[in-house]
């Protein structure tokens, strides 16, 4: 059986992996280079702490689990001269301000308990011990163990290397323009800026671009761009121990509104330097970088960890989560079209979500028994149909 994806980000990489593994023939198709767009402009958080019960949540557990092998069996395909993917199972803190933040936090976490999930309600000074930057005017704190955090351009190629040491194939600079179908109108290949090639299955997994690739296509997928600004501190000795952010970064994430979203999720790495985030805005492609929105995250920030006033940044960069109305991945195939497959949808969690992401993709295209329901991240789920393309 012969594959085509198109998307060389961590999710086309990871269900490359995932298919070339079972025996299929996987091309991997990107307009731009391997790893480009979105999977190298996030963080790399691996979070279960910012997800609701419900599959989401159910999908982030499974893959966090799959993290658990897949870094130890990347580091031996991959070999000793490939850069650590910088695995950290750190855990996460989510701090409140102020009481009603404070009990939105604390019944959530009841709620996720209730599903799963290990969360600790720590009192302020057991907070303050295990981070002892965050501000003493924090009202609530919940401790996450579970929550990770991985480098993420480097774990996405590390997982297209993999793919390719098991079989498959990379095109780079090459368009997908339009599809090739037969007579019964399946898909059975695409055309490219060099060239058709042809398939047996074409995934989409073009992160912000995949409802776009797939209306080229001839199918049809609510998934478009919800832009975030990211800063990046200048290099300093640990000070921040877990990921930490505030408890509105949840109602961020789950929100739909149209208007600017800013919440504190700050978050230190192994070089030394710290990712303060996040915003989320549904403008478009629209590059711009505004500074009255830096200065907003860069505020709540200090307000949640103030010893940060004190550090410089160094750079500031943005990128374009794949963003879907509910919240969920599109993982599976397309309604209409036979031979049309998605991978894409992730918005804010497609790091977290792409191990899980390519085993359930790679096991309905193959017919296999999924590990878990496909059936929440339908296409043709009843929460996008109406969604305005
Ligand atoms: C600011 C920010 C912070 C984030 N933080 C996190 C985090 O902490 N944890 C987390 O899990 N996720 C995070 N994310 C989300 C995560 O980065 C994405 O969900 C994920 O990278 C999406 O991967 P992808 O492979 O679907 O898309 P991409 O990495 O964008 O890959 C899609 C590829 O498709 C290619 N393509 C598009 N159109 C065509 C075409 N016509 N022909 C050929 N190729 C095409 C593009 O060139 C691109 O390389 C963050 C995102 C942002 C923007």
């Amino acid at each position: 059986m012969k594959v085509l994806i198109i998307g060389a980000g961590i999710i086309g990489a990871a269900c490359a992996r995932s298919l070339a593994r079972r025996g299929v023939d996987v091309t991997v198709v990107d307009r731009g280079s391997a790893v480009g767009a979105t999977s190298a402009a996030g963080e790399g958080n691996l979070l279960v702490s910012d997800k609701a019960p419900g599959a989401e949540l159910a999908l982030a557990l499974y893959s966090l689990e799959l993290w658990e092998t897949l870094r130890r069996e990347l580091a031996r395909e991959v070999g000793p001269q490939f850069a650590s993917i910088e695995f950290d199972p750190k855990g996460g803190i989510v701090a409140a301000i102020g009481s009603r933040e404070a009990e939105g936090l604390t019944r959530f976490a009841d709620e996720q308990r209730r599903a799963g999930v290990d969360a600790r309600v720590l009192g302020v000074d057991e907070a303050l011990a295990m981070e002892p930057e965050l501000s003493p005017s924090i009202s609530a704190a919940v401790y996450y163990p579970q929550d990770a955090q991985v480098q993420p351009t480097i774990a996405a190629e590390a997982l297209l290397a993999s793919a390719r040491g098991a079989g498959a194939h990379v095109l780079v600079d090459t368009v997908v323009t339009g599809p090739v179908r037969d007579a019964d109108g399946r898909l059975t290949g695409v055309t490219t800026s060099n060239g058709p090639l042809m398939a047996d299955h074409v995934v989409v997994a073009a992160g912000p671009w995949s409802g776009e690739v797939a209306r080229t296509l001839g199918g049809t997928l609510y998934v478009g761009p919800r832009k975030g600004l990211l800063l990046v501190t200048s290099r300093m000795p640990q000070r921040i121990f877990h990921k930490v952010y505030d408890a509105s970064y949840v109602g961020a994430v789950q929100s739909d509104d149209h208007v600017l979203q800013t919440s504190t999720v700050i978050e230190s790495t192994a070089s030394g330097t710290v990712l303060i985030g996040s915003s989320r805005q549904n403008v478009g492609f629209d590059d711009a970088i505004d500074v009255a929105i830096l200065g907003e995250i860069a505020a709540k920030a200090i307000r949640l960890m103030p010893f940060l006033s004190e550090v410089s940044i160094i750079r500031a960069y943005g990128g374009f989560r794949p963003h879907s109305r509910d919240h969920l991945p599109v993982i599976g195939p397309d309604q209409d079209v036979a031979g049309l497959w998605y991978a894409a949808g992730h918005e804010g969690a497609g790091i977290g979500l792409a191990p899980a992401t390519a085993e359930l993709l790679a096991a309905s295209l193959l017919g296999e028994t999924p590990a878990m329901s496909v059936e929440p991240f339908s296409s043709g789920r009843a929460s996008l149909v109406g969604t305005p393309r």
